[in-house]
């Protein structure tokens, strides 16, 4: 019997167990720490203390429950055994929703209209055709591209910038940190759905956003670490960017006192923009599991290499 170990915090652990026996019953699943769990051969994670996979004498997989699989990488005594990553269209779907009702909420200028009625003010802002809008989408991969094509099938022009050349109905796309500049000029609204990397780490900092137009938005859905919040607080404070939406940060809750909850035009959102489902994760763990028993090759192994 293949034994599976739930590793982290910060999930529905005891959801995930249901899910991962309803769809296999004949697995067994346990918590780390739990007597006998040392011998598990999967271990399925969300931000697993560092040095916790090392324990796991018989370790074969390590199984994220996400797309991005930053947290885990960043175990500097990460087993040497293959890392898969979940792949859920339903949430490419909702992030889909999320980058959406922020581009519109710029586009329509709800900002200002939420501004005026606290103010009790009636000021019909001019209404501007999404044709003439410009959003820009870095990171083009599982989740990035089906944004980029959902924002682009309203009507948004739409530009797309990833690490290899793509082709993408409708999307101008560009590749490499040589097109960064071109990709960015005249952006109205920039999306950043990268990984978190070494190459990306602090990407979005005062040259990226300098080098939009003035009066341009953020939507900020990554990682915390890509973007340099020093740098995004001036440029809302000094009206370069005109707003931003920003749901990741470097340390997760932001504490109540954090000055960030209180920067006028950003908007904090808690981690929210998409989740996968947990019987989503459950049936890729266990169609992984399946190919270990068989020796075949796994779906969604990431690139240790390349971080994502
Ligand atoms: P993928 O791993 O499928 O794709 C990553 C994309 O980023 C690829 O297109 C890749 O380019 C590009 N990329 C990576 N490094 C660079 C670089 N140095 N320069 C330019 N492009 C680069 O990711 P997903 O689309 O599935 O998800 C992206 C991220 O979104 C996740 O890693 C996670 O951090 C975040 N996320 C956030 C959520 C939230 O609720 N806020 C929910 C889900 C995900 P190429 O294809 O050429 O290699």
């Amino acid at each position: 019997m293949t034994k599976l170990v739930l590793v982290g915090h910060d999930f529905d652990i005891n959801g995930l167990r249901s899910a991962i026996l309803a769809a296999a019953p004949d697995l067994h699943v346990c918590d780390f720490g739990e007597p006998g769990a040392t011998d598990a051969e999967v271990a399925v994670c969300w931000d697993p203390p560092h040095g916790a996979l090392r324990t796991l004498s018989n370790l074969r997989l390590v199984h994220a429950i996400a797309a991005g699989v930053d947290n885990i990488l960043a175990d500097p005594e990460l087993p040497r055994v293959p890392l898969c990553r979940v792949v859920d269209p339903v949430q490419a779907r909702g992030m889909a929703e999320f980058v959406l009702w922020g581009v519109l909420h710029f586009h329509r200028q709800f900002d200002r209209v939420l501004a005026n009625q606290r103010d009790r003010r009636w000021d019909m802002p001019q209404q501007r055709p999404a044709s003439d809008v410009t959003v820009g989408v870095m990171g083009l991969g599982r989740i990035g591209a089906h944004v980029a094509a959902t924002v682009a099938s309203i009507g948004f022009r739409v530009r797309g910038w990833s690490r290899t050349p793509k082709t993408l109905s409708g999307i101008e796309t560009f590749a490499g940190s040589h097109t960064l500049p071109s990709f960015l000029d005249g952006l109205d609204v920039l999306v950043c759905l990268l990984p978190l990397t070494r190459e990306t780490e602090g990407i979005v900092g005062d040259v990226v956003l300098r080098r939009l137009p003035r009066g341009a938005k953020l939507i900020h859905v990554g990682r915390g670490e890509q973007l340099v919040l020093d740098a995004l607080v001036a440029a809302l404070s000094d009206g370069h960017l005109g707003g931003a939406i920003v749901d990741v940060f470097p340390h997760e809750p932001l504490p109540p006192h954090d000055a960030l909850w209180g920067v006028p035009n950003l908007i904090v959102t808690p981690h929210m923009a998409s989740a996968a489902s947990l019987d989503a994760i459950a049936g890729q763990v266990v169609e992984n599991v399946r190919r270990l028993q068989r020796n075949d090759s796994l779906i969604h192994q990431v690139d240790v290499e390349l971080g994502f």
